[in-house]
């Protein structure tokens, strides 16, 4: 089998309301998603998305990706799609670093693999766990009345574990945080996540400020050796998520006892594979893992579904629906889809997800 052609489209992706991170200095109100098909000699096809949290969240944007699958799928073009490990070194070679680049690629590469097999790639990369995996909201940043009246609405939706977005001044986040906790129901999870926001003063005075909180903290500070100090000088579990880019960074992570849980966001990693020797280390070391994505529509939620649901339930803690806050939906009632708060990945093989190419338009690149 042979790559023949591949195919890039461009989309916006805009959100139901503006959302807010870190006490309102990041605001964001629509996504640029890159979406691809990758063909093959065979009539099979496969679909990737990669899709960054904006420009300001993280070292990644969505021009980027399509420039730098400018570099990447010429030489994509005749090899043999299945073999994952094999190629993703060839881009590794070819444009080193850049994960985020790459990832679209990646996923597209298992649902061919997959529907080569006949296999679910959640099959594929270890075999599916029996339960849903429930999925985490993300609750903007806000006064404490409003971020409570924010996961009000996404209890309507059946949610029960939320990621809380904190991060403004010691003394209004030890506000939100007791009153969110003082609100937790029964059979809830709720998590603090600081998307760095924090120096490392700040964490520590907050985090010791609401011991009775039974929860974890996200990404309180911007690095992992200011992560290093926090975790020295508080009691809480601790986890890294957007200081995660590599293996390498986790078995630091494990060496140093920095965080007892990381959030793996299939497209700040990468992909599938660099996702799946993440989540075979976590496992190894007892490392609690939420798998994510930074954004998309239900192609990339689909597909870290299939992730999470190759792992056992204790060590993983949630995976995120972005579908559920963006307008646009390229493959209705398809995919990964919220079932009482919770995801369960497709049976079908590869992904799962078809994408109806007159929401797609035109495409902005084709490689053959
Ligand atoms: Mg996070």
């Amino acid at each position: 089998m042979k790559i023949t052609r591949i195919t890039v489209w461009q989309l916006d992706l805009p959100l139901h309301k503006p959302y807010w991170l870190s006490g309102g200095r990041l605001k964001f109100e629509r996504l640029d998603s890159t979406i691809l098909r990758i063909d093959t000699d065979e009539s099979i096809h496969g679909w990737g998305e990669g899709c960054p949290w904006g420009v300001t969240y993280l070292p990644a944007f969505g021009r980027g990706i399509r420039a730098g699958l400018e570099e990447l799928c010429p030489l994509l073009i005749g090899q043999d799609p299945r073999a994952i490990d094999r190629l993703n070194r060839l881009m590794d070679v070819a444009l080193p670093g850049h994960p985020y680049i790459k990832a679209a690629i990646d996923i597209a590469l298992w649902d061919i693999l997959g529907h080569a097999a006949g296999m679910a790639v959640c099959n594929l990369i270890g075999g599916r766990e029996p339960d849903p995996v429930p999925i985490a909201s993300s609750v903007s940043t806000g006064t404490p009345e409003e971020m409570l009246a924010e996961v009000e609405r996404f209890r309507g939706l059946g949610y029960r574990v939320h990621s809380c977005k904190i991060g403004a001044n010691v003394g209004l986040d030890i506000a939100r945080v007791r009153h969110l906790n003082a609100h937790q129901r029964p059979g809830e999870v709720l998590f603090y996540d600081v998307n760095r926001a924090w120096l490392p003063r700040e964490a520590i005075t907050v985090m010791n400020a609401v011991a009775e909180v039974q929860s974890w903290f996200e990404q309180p500070c911007e690095t992992l050796e200011e992560i290093a100090q926090v975790r020295r000088a508080t009691r809480h579990p601790i986890c890294v998520d957007e200081a995660l880019h590599t293996i390498n960074d986790l078995s630091r992570i494990q060496r140093e006892g920095i965080a007892e849980v990381v959030n793996i966001k299939i497209n700040r990693v990468g992909g599938l594979t660099k996702a799946r020797r993440m989540r075979d280390f976590c496992l190894a070391h007892g490392i609690t893992m939420m798998i994510m994505d930074s954004g998309g529509t239900v192609l990339s939620d689909t597909a870290i579904a299939h992730m999470a649901q190759s792992i056992p339930a204790p060590s993983c803690l949630a995976v995120w629906s972005c579908q559920d806050m963006i307008r646009v939906d390229p493959a209705p009632s398809q995919g990964a889809r919220n079932v009482d708060g919770c995801f369960t990945a497709p049976i079908l093989p590869g992904i799962g997800v078809e994408p109806d190419l007159d929401v797609l338009g035109e495409p902005v690149c084709v490689y053959a």
